[in-house]
Parts: structure tokens; C-alpha cells; sequence
């Protein structure tokens, strides 16, 4: 008899609770008393592997528990890296195809045109609900977070705001409308490449496909299908990958739980709780109501085949916080569990993965007013739309990488007066809402192309999606 196996996203599940409960375990019970009652008086330089005297006393259980920490950072970094070798191979390939395989620039115009008004259009409004939601509640007001508490949260994270700030202040003077503009267009594509500069790979990849359409097919095809080809074996090199996605997820999930900070969590609950409600209210409510109703009527995709068919990446992209190291599984489920077809697939969702990302400007905007209000400074009409136009400029311009999103709050901060020193506060829960927002971007990616695919008659329906093989995930 055929033993049957369970479903794949359920095995991550399972990974992530189990690794949220080691996590929370090892947060919980694991004092500097533990450790000396092992030997060891200073963790950090023996977990790096640094002589310590203060260490001299470590025996096998200290060393055990030392290769047990090392093979689990080391299970997680294997499974990202091994994404992230995936991630900029098959942006290039597939958006080369799926542009290729429109067939002529028209039609490139009008669903390129069409793509980029709704990944517009949801991020504004998800941004706006982050507004309403800080607004609303004012988790920054006195009444949450007193100006105690506040001083002393900033000072735990000083230095590495200091370091955040920096790069953001330098982000900001190197930027100007037309100089980022020009930034997208590479000056040497291999260099663009091998830097992994996601929007200039984006541009390198639609000009090579616009360039293949305008040649004879005689000449364009062969060229066409061999990155096909290498675009399925990249699909092919995930598929083999996410086999060990729950014990990478287990092992992710178990360090972050572990190194979170508790106390300081408990300081910005509010703030958490309330970037937490607005980021699932995008999630359960924007984008199944936008994918409902620009569905066409005779297939329309309702809530559960929605998520049903996300389930894995959206449980991936919480693991690993990077929307580009989800982006081959996105467009696994895209087309091969909703059933978008392979030519929207292709080209909507590595455009999406690197430009629309609505979790981050929704929480780009939640922040920005946060801090504000933490300040006490309160913020105008103008000030609110500013933040939504920039926190969606914001959401374009961030790498789709753990945190990616942060730096660039000092743009937000500063064009409407705040003083950037607020992010110190912020930074400590960072990663808990990094996760959260990553999942809401690469829903919005798969929303969107499942609403291209049903107005271009690409979107096959339930029944015909359920029928298609192969289906791993
Ligand atoms: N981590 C996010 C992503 O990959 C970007 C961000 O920091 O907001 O989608």
C-alpha cells in the first residue's frame, strides 16, 4: 500500500510551531546561570568559537549544545542561500520568457500597463490602511508608551540605529527623482547581475524579451526556449529545495523566537499588535476583495482557493523575511495551485517580488506616524499624504531581503520632519513585523497576477488548476 504523505505546507507548519516552541523555550529558560552551570562564563565568545578564559571550564554538554546552535543557524542559512542562488537566475529567465512569449510590444504595454496600475493602486491603499489603523489608535500616544520607556528603548538600540541612519541618510543623498530613475538602466548588465540589483536585472531582463520580439522568430525561438529550459530547471533546483523547507523553517523560526527580545516586546505591544491587525486586515481583506472582484464572474476566485493555493509560500515567506528568496515558490503556486498561466506567472510575479510590495509600505506608514507620535509631533493632511506617496515609492525602491525596507525610512521620517533617531525604538521588533509584511508581499504579487490572468483569459479554473500535474508543494 502507497503510504500516504502529508501535504508539504503542513509539514512546514509543523516545523514552524515546533520551532517557535524551541525558540520560545530557549528564550524563556536559558539564563547566563545555565550556562555557567555548564562552564562557560562568556556565550558569545564561546558560541563563536573564541578562546575565553572565562570558558576553560566548558565540558562535553557545553560543546553539544554549542554544535547543536551552529547546525541550526547552519540549517537556515544553507536553505536561504540556497534561495537566494535561485532567486536572481530565475527573475532573469523568466521575465526574459514572459515577456518574449507576449509576442509583441502592444501587448507588453497593455498588461505591463495594467500590472503596474493595480501594484499601484494596492499598495497606496494598503499604506493608506496602516494610516487609519495609527491613526485610529495612536499607539505612539502617551497613553501606550510613556516617555520613560521610550528613552530607554532608544538607548538599547543606539548604535544600531546610528549604523541604519547612516546608510539611509546616504540612500537619501544619493537620491533624487532622475538620478533613480537612471539607476534602474544598468551601465554593464553583468555587473548587474552579479550585484544582484533587482530592479536593474528587472529592466536588463523586459528590454533583452522586447528586444527578442522584435527579431524574426527564426531567430528569437531557440533563444526563447533555452531560457524555458533553464527557467524550469531553476523551478526544478526549488522543488528539490522546499523537500527540506520544514527543518529550514523549524531552524529559522527557533533562532529568531530565541533571540527575541521579550521585554522589549512587551514595551511595544501595542505597536506590534496594531501593525499586526492592519497588516492581516490587507492580507483577509484587500486583496481576496480585489482578487473577488476583478476575477471574471465565471471564475471567480473566492477566499479559500486563494489562500489554499499561497499557503506554502506565504508560510515560507514568514520564515525567511525575503520576498525575492520566496519568488521561486510564489510561482510555483501561482501557476501550478491557482492556475495562472505560465505567461503572466512569469512575468508578473518577478516584477512583483521586486517592485510591489504593500506589507512594507503599509508598514512603512504605521512606523513613520508611530515615531511621530512618540515625538508628540502631529502630522497634517499634507503630512499623510506625503507618507503614503513615499512609503509606496519606498515599497518599489526596497530590496525584497530580511529588513530590507528600513533603511529607507529615513526618507519617510525626514520629509515630514521627524527626527530619524525614532527608528532606534523601533528596530528591536523589527524582525517579528519583517516577517508579517513579507507574506502580505508576495500575497499582493499573487493577487495581482491571478487578476491579470483572469482579465487576459490566462486564470484556469479551480477544477482545471486542481487537475494539472505536477503539484509537489
Ligand atoms: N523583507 C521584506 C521583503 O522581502 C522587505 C522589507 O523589509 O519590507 O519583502
Amino acid at each position: 500500500m502507497k503510504k500516504r504523505r502529508l501535504a508539504l505546507h503542513w509539514q512546514i507548519i509543523i516545523g514552524l510551531l515546533l520551532g517557535a516552541l524551541v525558540g520560545g523555550l530557549v528564550n524563556r529558560f536559558w539564563t547566563p546561570d545555565t550556562w555557567s552551570s555548564l562552564g562557560v562564563g562568556d556565550a558569545k565568545a564561546f558560541l563563536a568559537g573564541k578562546a575565553s578564559e572565562a570558558n576553560s571550564g566548558a565540558g562535553v554538554g557545553a560543546i553539544a549544545v554549542r554544535f547543536l546552535s551552529g547546525a541550526t543557524q547552519f540549517a537556515g542559512d544553507l536553505f536561504i542561500r540556497g534561495l537566494r542562488f535561485i532567486a536572481v537566475p530565475i527573475v532573469l529567465f523568466s521575465l526574459i520568457v514572459g515577456v518574449a512569449s507576449l509576442g509583441d510590444p502592444r501587448k507588453l504595454g497593455r498588461i505591463g500597463g495594467k500590472t503596474l496600475m493595480w501594484f499601484i493602486i494596492t499598495t497606496m491603499l494598503a499604506a493608506g490602511i496602516g494610516l487609519a489603523f495609527s491613526n485610529t489608535v495612536q499607539p505612539g500616544g502617551e497613553s501606550f508608551v510613556s516617555a520613560a520607556k521610550r528613552e530607554e528603548l532608544a538607548a538599547t538600540q543606539q548604535a544600531l540605529a546610528a549604523q541604519r541612519i547612516a546608510a539611509g541618510t546616504q540612500v537619501k543623498a544619493e537620491t533624487s527623482v532622475w538620478q533613480e530613475v537612471v539607476n534602474v538602466v544598468p551601465a554593464n548588465p553583468f555587473a548587474a547581475l552579479a550585484g544582484a540589483q533587482m530592479l536593474q536585472v528587472v529592466f536588463l531582463s523586459v528590454v533583452v524579451g522586447v528586444g527578442l520580439t522584435l527579431l524574426p522568430r527564426s531567430k528569437s525561438e531557440p533563444v526563447v526556449k533555452v531560457c524555458d529550459g533553464l527557467q524550469d530547471a531553476f523551478i526544478m533546483l526549488v522543488r528539490l529545495l522546499m523537500a527540506t523547507a520544514p527543518y529550514a523553517v523549524f531552524a529559522l523560526i527557533a533562532k529568531t523566537v530565541a533571540g527575541l527580545g521579550l521585554d522589549v516586546l512587551a514595551a511595544l505591544a501595542v505597536y506590534c499588535v496594531v501593525t499586526i491587525a492592519a497588516l492581516a486586515t490587507a492580507l483577509f481583506g484587500l486583496y481576496p476583495a480585489f482578487i473577488w472582484l476583478r476575477t471574471p464572474p465565471g471564475n471567480r476566485v473566492g477566499f479559500a482557493r486563494f489562500f489554499r493555493a499561497l499557503a506554502p509560500a506565504q508560510l515560507l515567506a514568514f520564515s525567511s523575511s525575503s520576498s525575492a528568496a520566496t519568488l521561486p515558490v510564489t510561482m510555483e503556486c501561482c501557476r501550478d495551485r491557482l492556475g495562472v498561466s505560465d505567461q503572466i506567472t512569469s512575468f508578473v510575479c518577478p516584477l512583483g517580488a521586486t517592485i510591489n510590495m504593500g506589507g512594507t509600505a503599509l508598514y512603512q506608514s504605521i512606523a513613520a506616524t508611530f515615531i511621530a507620535q512618540l515625538y508628540g509631533i502631529p502630522l497634517g493632511l499634507a503630512d499623510q499624504v506625503t507618507i503614503i506617496m513615499l512609503a509606496t515609492l519606498i515599497a518599489v525602491g526596497s530590496p525584497g531581503v530580511p529588513g530590507g525596507s528600513i533603511v529607507m525610512m529615513v526618507i519617510v521620517l525626514e520629509a515630514i520632519d521627524v527626527p530619524a533617531e525614532g527608528i532606534a525604538v523601533i528596530l528591536a521588533v523589527d524582525r517579528l513585523l519583517d516577517m508579517c509584511r513579507t507574506v502580505v508581499n508576495i500575497t499582493g504579487d499573487a493577487a495581482v497576477a491571478a487578476v491579470i490572468a483572469g482579465n487576459e483569459g490566462q486564470l484556469l479554473t479551480a477544477e482545471q488548476a486542481a487537475a494539472q500535474a505536477p503539484n509537489t508543494l
